[in-house]
């Protein structure tokens, strides 16, 4: 069977001299690896294409045998200019690419994760100065795409609107709750929000990545936001940021 699509690459690892995998995200599949076989050689059947953050159109055969996918040919259809000469950019994308790769994506969200792995990759190769914030901001969003970050902008006691007044997280229960129904919560970490650390997981859930690219937070609303995301993930996910990759906590 032979199809075609688009990807984004995410990984590419050579092995025997000529050969690669490499780990593509497709809006149809999600992350799957494909072999590209005598693709570090071919200059003909995939010019420029074998580099993660690329995004392709492949030829992709299905063997029937043992049922793997095999790269017969690519054509590039855009890169980033200048995100893999900035090396603070160029952590951020990876950091991102890591934590995508850390967490496998249900089949049903491929194409949602695709647009915004695509969305932000552009947004950190444009924008000059992206704002520290843009890995937190993704692994808010992914948690949120996987169904674990509590719905921010009302109590999940009361149903009252969160603002000005600040809330309270309950990291184990996943719930945000206003000042008044903070000890409806069971015991357990609670952290509190003021607004503008709200607004930052209103901005994560609501805004597009060229907005996160711009975001100038006050430090400790960025503090309360951090916070609050790592440890959403590490007692959710399962997932920690150490010594440059994400680790099971
Ligand atoms: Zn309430």
């Amino acid at each position: 069977m032979e199809f075609c699509e688009q990807a984004l690459v995410l990984a590419v690892r050579r092995f025997r001299e000529i050969d690669a995998w490499v780990r593509l995200l497709s809006p149809v599949r999600g992350v799957y690896t494909a072999f590209a076989f005598g693709g570090m050689k071919s200059r003909r059947r995939f010019l420029g294409c074998l580099d993660p953050l690329n995004h392709v159109q492949f030829k992709v055969r299905r063997s029937g045998y043992r049922s793997y996918h095999c790269l017969t040919e690519g054509r590039l259809l855009d890169s980033p200019r200048q995100l893999r000469t900035h090396p603070q950019r160029l952590g951020m994308a990876v950091n991102c690419l890591k934590f995508f790769e850390a967490v496998p994506i249900p089949a049903h969200s491929a194409a949602e994760a695709y647009a915004l792995l695509r969305e932000l990759l552009a947004a950190l190769d444009a924008a000059e100065a992206p704002s520290s914030l843009v890995p937190l901001l993704f692994r808010a969003r992914m948690t949120f795409v996987h169904g674990m970050l509590p719905v921010c902008g009302h109590c999940a006691a009361c149903g009252r609107a969160l603002g000005d007044n600040g809330a309270v997280c309950h990291v184990e229960e996943g719930k945000i709750l206003c000042p008044a129904c903070r000890s409806a919560a069971s015991g357990g970490v609670r952290l509190p929000l003021s607004s503008g650390a709200l607004s930052l997981l209103e901005t994560a859930v609501a805004q597009s990545p060229d907005c996160w690219a711009l975001c100038r937070p006050q430090p400790t609303a960025a503090r309360e936001f951090s916070r609050a995301v790592d440890l959403l993930v590490r007692y959710h996910m399962g997932l920690a940021w150490e010594q440059g990759g994400f680790v099971r906590a």
